[in-house]
């Protein structure tokens, strides 16, 4: 099956009462607005978060995706966050979910911004996590799993992963 992109990300309608939206001066800059409900409307980067795993040889774990964009590619396991979850929650829940592993104590990386065709841009935190256990599952959005030496690494499609990837190399290595 073709992958069509979705359109761009934008606002034409108030998402509460269906009217169109005009241009409005927030204090700021112009942006889209409903006058029947006094609501600007903000487009932002989409919180998402990356994990760096490693096994007893130093050996990084990467992501085959099952999914578009990018299907076929390898990634760090990771995914979107959701409302009312903290990076740490998001970062062990999609440990969990793509990898069947059971991580413990995510510590903070580091935090990437890279621009998206559907979501307009993600911003990516990092998340290393020492202390994990379970066995490799391949779950989710994923369709293999595996653990691969620096030298080896696969060449990850997202601008995020790879910045996140080198600011890793610096500090962690
Ligand atoms: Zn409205």
């Amino acid at each position: 099956m073709t992958y069509i992109p979705p359109k761009p990300f934008a606002w034409n309608h108030c998402g509460i009462c269906g009217n169109p939206l005009e241009e409005a001066f927030d204090g700021e800059q112009m942006r889209p607005y409903c006058g029947d409900c006094n609501r600007h409307y903000y487009r932002n980067p989409v919180p998402a978060c990356c994990v760096f795993v490693r096994d007893a040889d130093n050996r990084l774990l990467f992501a085959q995706r099952a999914v578009e964009p990018c299907r076929g590619r390898w990634t760090l396991p990771g995914g979107f966050m959701e409302l009312n979850e903290t990076g740490e929650q998001c970062a062990l829940r999609e440990l969990s979910e793509e990898t069947g592993l059971t991580g413990q104590n995510p510590r903070l990386l580091g935090v990437s911004v890279s621009q998206s065709a559907d979501k307009g841009a993600v911003l990516v935190v990092g998340y290393v996590i020492e202390s994990w256990h379970g066995t490799l599952q391949p779950n989710s959005d994923v369709s293999n799993l595996r653990f691969y030496d620096k030298a080896e690494r696969p060449d990850v499609p997202f601008e995020a992963h790879r910045e996140l990837l080198a600011h890793y190399d610096d500090v962690c290595l």
